[in-house]
């Protein structure tokens, strides 16, 4: 996969490029990673990259001219390289875009070339949202400074997928969002730690006993934890038997401790 990061801070991208999975999926020529200062492509006087709003207010503009030529120059150059296989999908890290997710990342990680528009201050010129870009990407409800951690973010989710990227392929899978649900727990040595016993049955070797516990324990957390996932996560029909057992518990138990409460706030 070729990944190219249109940026007006490409020496933010240096540790998170360099280092851990990343560092390695590129050493193993897994995955392309670029930055391209889109600054380099203002043609004008003083290498501007924004404006002052048409109609007033605060705040500067990403200007059009730039990003367009930056992003024609990278699809240009990979054609050049032998292409990247097909146009790329250009994405535009912005607040207002579809929140990225685990499904969105497993999409992408089907595309052999991904480019990345980082944006600044107060936002982009509308034109560069309405013909430039294919997709737009938000990390989560919230205002950030700039689009470079938004883009890693992505970027990170993405490549781990790649395949031979994870020493242990099956990791991707098992992680949370892998099959809709939240991940089981995991221990480690020592067996008993300040009188806090490890699960006997992940010191049984019984592998088919320790699937279904972690199995059970990784819809038990998603019930806890995130209950509106449960709805499109694949479980088999007697999973899904199981969870209406543990959901009446649970609700039981709720409703016994409501009536606790109750009684001592009534008596
Ligand atoms: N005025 C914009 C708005 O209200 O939608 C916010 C601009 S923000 C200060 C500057 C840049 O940071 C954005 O253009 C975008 O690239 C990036 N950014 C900020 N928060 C983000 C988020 N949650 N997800 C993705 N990108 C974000």
């Amino acid at each position: 996969m070729r990944v190219d990061v249109l940026t007006l801070f490409p020496e933010m991208f240096g540790g998170v490029f360099g280092s851990s999975i990343l560092g390695k999926a590129r050493e193993k020529g897994i995955v392309s990673l670029s930055t391209v200062n889109f600054r380099d492509y203002s043609t004008n006087k003083h290498h501007t990259v924004d404006d002052t709003p048409y109609g007033g207010g605060g705040g500067m503009v990403l200007k059009p001219e730039p990003i367009f030529a930056a992003v024609e120059d990278v699809v240009s150059r990979a054609e050049s390289e032998g292409g990247a296989g097909g146009p790329p999908r250009v994405i535009l890290m912005c607040p207002q875009g579809r929140t990225f997710n685990q499904s969105i990342a497993r999409e992408l990680s089907q595309e052999r070339h991904l480019v990345f528009i980082c944006g600044h201050y107060e936002g982009y010129d509308e034109r560069i949202r309405e013909h430039l870009v294919t997709d737009e990407l938000s990390i989560g409800d919230y205002v950030l400074t700039g689009g470079e951690l938004p883009a890693m973010v992505v970027i990170d989710a993405v490549a781990r997928l790649l395949p031979g990227v994870l020493g242990n392929e099956q990791s991707a899978e098992s992680d949370s969002f892998g099959d809709g649900l939240l991940e089981y727990p995991h221990y480690t040595r020592p067996p008993v730690f300040r009188d806090l016993p490890v699960p006997d049955v992940l010191l049984s070797g019984n592998h088919a006993e320790i699937d279904k516990w972690r199995r059970r324990q990784s819809i038990l957390r998603t019930l806890a934890r995130r209950p509106e996932l449960l709805a499109e996560a694949e479980l088999t029909e007697k999973e899904r038997l199981w969870l209406e057992q543990m959901r009446a518990e649970r609700s039981e138990a709720e409703s016994g401790v409501r009536h606790a409460a109750d009684f001592s706030c009534n008596g």
